[in-house]
């Protein structure tokens, strides 16, 4: 099908200087990708385009508005249900719809979402749930399951220490303004078809102006939670939706309302389930390893490290090999990426923090060591590495103005040697190799290649390929 075809959606997607792109930037098996379409559609096929405006939020629904053929605002992180209860307030006679992912309501903007829904204000929200942050990385959100593994949660999600899933739809089922309130799933052919019945709900309810109506819809982030496409659908299937029930909670109008609702008659588009604990999360994300705890050592002093570059060039798996060789070394360490709405190109740093005591805090703003794999990394970073403090920068990256003074500029040809060696992207590989010649990481050789070898997990051959290639580069 052409794009053109796709009811509700401009031909084309001109994001990020790509003028003429016809794809959306979700990755491969999004659910965010299939609600874009679905809402699309029911606005189109509604006759609502030109009536409707979307509020749009931080996280990875922020580029809709390269997408839905409407009226759009962008708003702050968390903030899509204030601003949407201002446009619909301002503009009484339009179709108000704020799109919203876990985090950004769950989270940062659960009081504004629930004031907002407590007041009965007149606009529809629909809620990606995929149980984690997806546009940061994959941390915890609110609504992770028990059990399950997230960049913050790396020993799955303990209940007493970060909480219980929130139950949104159930949180906001006490609430007396809202008018419809249902959980939806993208999750196979045949919850895509309801989900698109509950989205055509929210549109018909917002086109007569009756009030404030949520819809949440489980989608799946095979991107985070390191899945293929189809086992991140049956994750929602068979994990979400034992702790998030699908049904209509309440539909004033066609007199489904309160607690009855999951098991009232007109609810039976949207199959409703009892609430169970869930029990093999765990299992599901155990794979087994248990990481050794870090040892207080205070001898050992705290190093900060930075890696920067474009998103593919492997920086953030630089900083992961870092810290996986400081937990092999039991020692206390954080790694913590930052990158745009878009996981692959663009530009990614990632910083890491290597301590012999507790870490106070992720972020990197002051690095011992900052590793520069392009020539905005170093523009953007260099000046802020501590005195005493070490660059490592690609030989290919223009160094513009001189490092700080007392701070060591290390040129290196990482690029080249993974070209020369036949293997291009090891390029992070042969940036390990200079970590490891100069001796900036403070952790031990032996460390350093197990780590690597580690980050190959899924690839043992590849992992002894690189760990062959660290061997050479850092004897250069
Ligand atoms: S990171 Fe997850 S939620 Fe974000 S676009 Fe990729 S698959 Fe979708």
């Amino acid at each position: 099908m052409s794009v053109i075809e796709q009811k509700g959606m401009y031909p084309e997607f001109p994001r990020c200087g790509k003028p003429h792109a016809r794809t959306t930037h979700y990755c491969p098996g999004c659910g965010h990708g299939i609600v874009n379409k679905l809402i699309a559609e029911a606005c189109a096929e509604m006759g609502l385009q030109d009536d409707t405006i979307f509020v749009d939020p931080v996280g990875c629904g922020v580029f809709t508005y390269y997408y839905w053929d409407a009226s759009h605002i962008s708003a702050a992180h968390g903030r899509a249900s204030a601003a949407a209860t201002g446009a619909c307030r301002a503009r009484p006679d339009a179709v108000t719809i704020a799109y919203q992912g876990d985090g950004d309501l769950g989270a940062i903007g659960f009081n504004n979402a629930f004031q907002a829904a407590s007041r009965g204000e007149k606009f529809g929200c629909i809620f990606i749930n995929n149980s984690l942050y997806g546009m940061t990385g994959g941390q915890m959100a609110p609504t992770t399951l028990e059990g399950e593994k997230t960049t913050t949660t790396p020993f799955g999600r303990d209940s007493s220490l970060t909480g219980h899933p929130l139950h949104v739809c159930e949180v906001f089922n006490q609430l007396q303004a809202p008018v419809y309130i249902a959980r939806v799933s993208v999750a196979d052919t045949r919850r895509i078809m309801q989900c698109k019945q509950a989205i055509r709900r929210v549109f018909e309810i917002q086109k007569e102006h009756k009030g404030y109506a949520l819809l949440e819809i489980l989608a799946p982030c095979p991107t985070n939670l390191r899945m293929d496409a189809m086992k991140s659908a049956e994750f929602c299937m068979n994990e979400m939706e034992k702790e998030f029930p699908l049904g209509t909670f309440r539909d004033v109008e066609k007199g489904v309302s309160g607690i009855e609702a999951v098991a009232h008659p007109e609810s039976k588009v949207l199959e409703a389930k009892p609430v169970p604990l869930v029990a093999n999360c765990a299992e599901l994300f155990d794979d087994g390893e248990r990481t050794p705890e870090a040892v207080d050592d205070p001898s050992v002093p705290e190093k900060r490290f930075k890696f920067a570059g474009y998103g593919g060039q492997g920086v953030l798996s630089l900083g992961l090999c870092i810290a996986e060789a400081a937990r092999l070394e039991r020692r206390h360490t954080l790694w913590f990426p930052s990158y745009g709405p878009e996981q692959r190109g663009g530009s990614a740093n990632c910083s890491v923090v290597v301590s012999g005591t507790a870490i106070g805090a992720p972020t990197v703003e002051h690095p011992d060591v900052l590793v520069c794999m392009n020539q905005p990394a170093y523009e953007r970073f260099a000046a802020d590495v501590k005195k005493g403090g070490a660059i490592v920068v690609d030989e290919t990256v223009p160094v513009n103005f001189p490092p700080p003074e007392g701070v060591a500029l290390y040129r290196w040809p990482a690029i080249k040697m993974a070209e020369d060696f036949g293997v291009p992207k090891a390029a992070n590989t042969m940036m390990l190799a200079a970590l490891k010649k100069f001796k900036l990481t403070g952790l031990s050789d032996d460390n350093l290649e197990n780590a690597l070898v580690a980050s190959f997990k899924k690839k043992p051959e590849l992992g002894e390929k690189n760990r062959e290639l660290l061997r050479k580069a850092s004897q250069a």
